[in-house]
């Protein structure tokens, strides 16, 4: 039988009903309280337009208050919400919304423009359902860990989205196993500029229920707002992905965040180490992490006390967790596999990719990482985007992170370009700054770089190829030869 707990916003209702529970930049916030009882009666009006247990409903927002709350009223009714990306095409997002079998979509006045050119079979807009009535049905008292939560897609880098299911129980552990890790403290305040229907952002919003901890929601990333709210407004722990880190220190420029602030979470990517140290530098106190949508956000994360000497480390497994490296190389480096009860039992009906992902409880990440001999992981590189040259292992991101240390260099893709002798050669493309040339990053290059894994060729770009969450695409970085 599943675990049941009680419903974790009731609950903090209960323990903390004058906690704030969600705080705006224009100085609105809602206690848990308040955020409850608004959840429920959003319940019973969704449940009028037909929103029922198990449905797939479908929610296409930017950040909203709004949004936390039609995202609570889904757990209340016991359906399931399909977190959808605003930056994905018409055709993308139908893709997704048949895929996961989204019967209703809700979304906010701005997507609302847009759905004439969505297959849905009802697309009503957030703040349409306030207007309805309230239907006589009985609320979710207990979540059930093993119950269906949240489908959400993974960012689509190395090939076709695939829709992560996510339990109660997923989301659960991982708050927990966060907390476990950061701890919780009385005066903690999350800020959330990540995209909620991105798993690192909804993890916010179930952190908050779960801890009885504000969050301080943006619509999204704003370097300004950011840089305000930890400056001014007792933001303790922000979430945030390496261009917004490169954004914030930049913001910062020669003064220091106040000790307020304890834990920048940083994660969805790689990090030059360059951006690293120039934190260090700045006393701003980064945690590295990694993770994916199939663990429901962070499953490995650098703790405090060790980031300083691991620098470039994405941590340890957090307490609930198991890591291991499957096959390693003679250097330690094989693919990451990991386990806990964070990780997603499967891809909504699609067990072949299910079955090929998690073998007996381990999930095969994709990514190709090491272990240290104290514990510490480091993640190297995709599997796929590993460039084999004459027997090397060649890593794109270190020749990227070198690449971009060089002034002038804003953006740097590296991936492999067939060849008859070696098999593959690295191939770079760089967005620069005008007053570069490519003689100086090829010199550059060849002083850092072994010579095996100087790039044959150095092209500027105008942009590089990147998907709606803004990740590189290298396996499309060749096509911009053409
Ligand atoms: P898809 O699975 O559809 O190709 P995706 O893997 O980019 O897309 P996400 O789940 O959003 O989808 O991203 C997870 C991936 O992000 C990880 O598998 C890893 O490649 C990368 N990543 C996350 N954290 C780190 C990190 N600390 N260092 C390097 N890469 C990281
Ligand atoms: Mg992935």
């Amino acid at each position: 039988m599943s675990t049941t707990i009680p419903h974790w916003l009731s609950k903090q209702a209960e323990l903390a009903p004058d906690q704030t529970a969600i705080e705006l930049p224009d100085g609105y916030s809602i206690t848990f309280n308040k955020l409850r009882q608004e959840s429920q009666i959003y319940a019973k009006k969704l449940a009028t337009l037909g929103v029922e247990k198990g449905a797939h409903i479908g929610i296409l927002s930017e950040n909203s208050l709004q949004m936390m709350i039609a995202i609570h009223a889904l757990s209340y009714i016991g359906a399931v919400g399909v977190l959808l990306n605003i930056r994905l095409t018409a055709s993308e997002l139908n893709f997704q919304l048949k895929d996961a079998d989204v019967s209703i979509l809700l979304t906010s006045d701005t997507q609302q423009k847009r759905s004439d050119t969505l297959e849905v079979r009802t697309a009503v807009q957030l703040n349409e359902v306030e207007a309805f009535m309230e239907s006589a049905v009985s609320l979710v008292e207990e979540i059930h860990l093993d119950d269906l939560f949240t489908i959400m897609y993974t960012s689509g880098t190395t090939g076709f989205p695939k829709g992560v299911m996510h339990t109660y129980g997923n989301h659960w552990w991982s708050a927990i196993g966060s907390a476990l890790n950061l701890g919780v403290e009385k005066q903690d305040k999350w800020l959330a500029a990540l995209p909620i229907f991105h798993v690192s952002g909804f993890s916010i919003l179930i952190r908050s229920a779960v801890y009885g901890m504000p969050v301080y929601l943006l619509d999204k990333f704003h370097a300004n707002i950011v840089h305000d709210a930890i400056m001014y407004k007792g933001v303790t722990t922000v979430s945030v992905v390496t261009v917004m880190l490169q954004q914030l220190l930049e913001k910062l420029g020669e003064s220091e965040y106040p000790n307020t602030l304890r834990c920048m979470l940083l994660g969805g990517g790689p990090a030059p180490e360059s951006l690293l140290l120039k934190a260090k530098e700045k006393h701003v106190p980064v945690f590295q992490s990694f993770g994916m949508t199939e663990t429901a956000s962070q499953i490995v994360t650098l703790s405090e006390k060790d980031a300083l000497q691991k620098i470039g480390s994405a941590g340890k497994p957090l307490s609930p967790a198991q890591l291991k490296i499957n096959r390693p190389d003679p250097d330690g480096v094989g693919e990451i596999l990991v386990k806990g009860p964070m990780v997603t039992r499967g891809y909504f009906e699609n067990e072949e990719a299910t079955n090929k992902a998690i073998q007996d409880g381990w999930l095969a990440t994709g990514d190709l990482g090491y272990v240290d001999k104290e514990g510490f992981l480091y993640v190297v590189e995709r599997r796929t985007d590993l460039i084999i040259s004459g027997g090397e292992n060649i890593y794109p991101s270190e020749i990227e992170s070198v690449l971009s240390a060089l002034d002038g260099v804003r953006e740097v893709g590296v991936t492999g370009k067939p060849d008859t002798v070696w098999g593959s050669k690295p191939i770079a493309f760089l967005v620069v700054h005008e007053s570069i040339t490519i003689e100086q990053v090829e010199n550059y290059a060849r002083e850092k770089l072994a010579s095996y894994k100087v790039p044959v060729s150095f092209h500027f770009v105008n942009a590089l190829p990147r998907n709606a969450s803004n990740k590189l695409q290298r396996n499309k970085l060749l096509n911009l030869l053409d």
